[in-house]
């Protein structure tokens, strides 16, 4: 049976995934919004700083009263607090804290590291020092009504503090794609329960879900059932009604008994298909009850790395985050590939840049997936490559 291309694959869930696009946007607090995608550019309601205030510990001064060696009284001290202070008299000086309002009349600050009080009501400023230094003023990060961060950012927290430091508590973010996932299989347990024989800790539910929260899905049932088909549709139905737009399944699609995905969905029209990849040669998907379904096979390696390639960059594109980094890489030593598949290898990045393969092709090594930096994606007809040849690497 002639294997169907990778490629193939990509732009049937491509096609249906077709309507998670476009996305709403929606309202959330500046607590919520790690992560969260702006919906639009947002402008500062205020400026930024939105008083002039002191850069230093030291002097508020008029510029023009000093001179290298020059003694002023001091008249006051203002901190950084709520209130505004008295105008500075010429002649005077004030003490002044960092982040306290500037008194008019100052157009200077002093640092305390450049002044002597040897008596504490007078100050004598050792050198000279032009009007504005260490003056923050009105405005000068940001403007009130300047573009404050671009639609498209992904809110980490310096974007955060800077929505705080405009005074905002809201951010209008793009609504997340609300996801399901199912996990399948007889031999699955909870991760930490204690393991019977033949059983296995449920590792896909697991991954499948952080990886999708990781491009800013909402994962909002993440469910584990035995091979049994009454079982499995029951937590569709429970996926649908806890409002998934995209189910994702992991095993029970492959050519042996007891495969509960297929047994499910191919009578109610999925297609099931074995690509010319390695891992991952199984592949489905399915519209159940108006919701794509894309169903990987059971095998961790592989489970994780058609999410990658299939639905990973349909759900980065509608939350408009830019495709996974990926790259040529040159290749420390020879390595061999089977005939006829895309083969995704996994590869560890070397000091000098070079990458080495690591843990062997096969679809269960999940301990060694979870310490490669990068998937090794060596081409269907590609059987050798020699050591110093590039390959192309996708970033983990
Ligand atoms: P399947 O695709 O159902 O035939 O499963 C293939 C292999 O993947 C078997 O060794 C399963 O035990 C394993 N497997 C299936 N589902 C999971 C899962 N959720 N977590 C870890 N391993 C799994
Ligand atoms: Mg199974």
């Amino acid at each position: 049976m002639a294997r169907t291309p990778v490629t193939e694959h990509e732009r049937r869930i491509r096609d249906l995934l077709a309507p998670l696009r476009p996305r709403g946007h929606e309202s959330v607090p500046l607590a919520a919004g790690l992560g969260r995608v702006l919906a639009e550019t947002v402008t500062s309601p205020i400026d930024l700083p939105p008083f002039r205030n002191s850069q230093m510990d030291g002097f508020a001064v008029r510029a023009a009263d000093i001179s290298p060696g020059t003694t002023l009284p001091i008249a006051g001290e203002i901190a950084a607090a709520a209130g505004s202070p008295a105008p500075l008299e010429p002649g005077t000086v004030v003490r002044i804290m960092t982040g306290a309002p500037l008194p008019e009349g100052a157009d200077a600050v002093v640092p305390v590291e450049d002044t002597l009080t040897p008596d504490g009501s007078t100050v004598t400023i050792a050198s000279a020092w032009a009007a504005g230094s260490y003056v923050r003023d009105v405005g000068s990060d940001l403007p009130a009504g300047g573009d404050l961060l671009p639609g498209g950012t992904r809110l980490g927290s310096r974007h955060l503090a800077a929505l705080a430091a405009a005074g905002l508590t809201e951010v209008a973010v793009r609504s997340r794609v609300r996801v399901a996932v199912v996990s399948t299989g007889s031999e699955l347990v909870a991760p930490g329960s204690a393991l019977g024989p033949g059983q296995i800790p449920d590792s896909n539910g697991t991954a499948l879900a952080a990886a999708a929260r990781a491009v800013d899905a909402d994962v909002v049932l993440e469910g584990r059932v035995a091979d049994d088909a009454t079982a499995f549709a029951g937590l569709l139905d429970a996926a649908l009604a806890a409002g998934a737009e995209l189910v994702l399944t992991s095993g029970g699609i492959s050519q042996g008994e007891y495969e509960v995905v297929r047994e499910t969905l191919e009578p109610l029209g999925a297609h099931v298909d074995v690509l010319a990849m390695q891992p991952g040669g199984p592949q489905a998907f399915a519209t159940y009850r108006d919701i794509p379904v894309v169903c990987f096979p059971g095998n961790p390696v592989s489970s994780q790395l058609s999410f990658l390639l299939f639905v990973e960059p349909v759900l980065r594109e509608v939350a408009g985050l830019p495709p996974r980094g990926r790259g040529a890489r040159e290749l420390d030593a020879a390595l061999t590939s089977m005939p006829g598949r895309r083969q995704f290898l996994r590869g560890r990045v070397l000091p000098d840049g070079r990458v080495a393969t690591l843990g062997g092709p096969s679809s269960h090594l999940v301990a060694a997936l979870a310490v490669a930096d990068v998937l090794l994606d060596v081409p269907e007809d590609t059987t050798e490559l020699p050591a110093g040849s590039t390959v192309e690497a996708w970033e983990l």
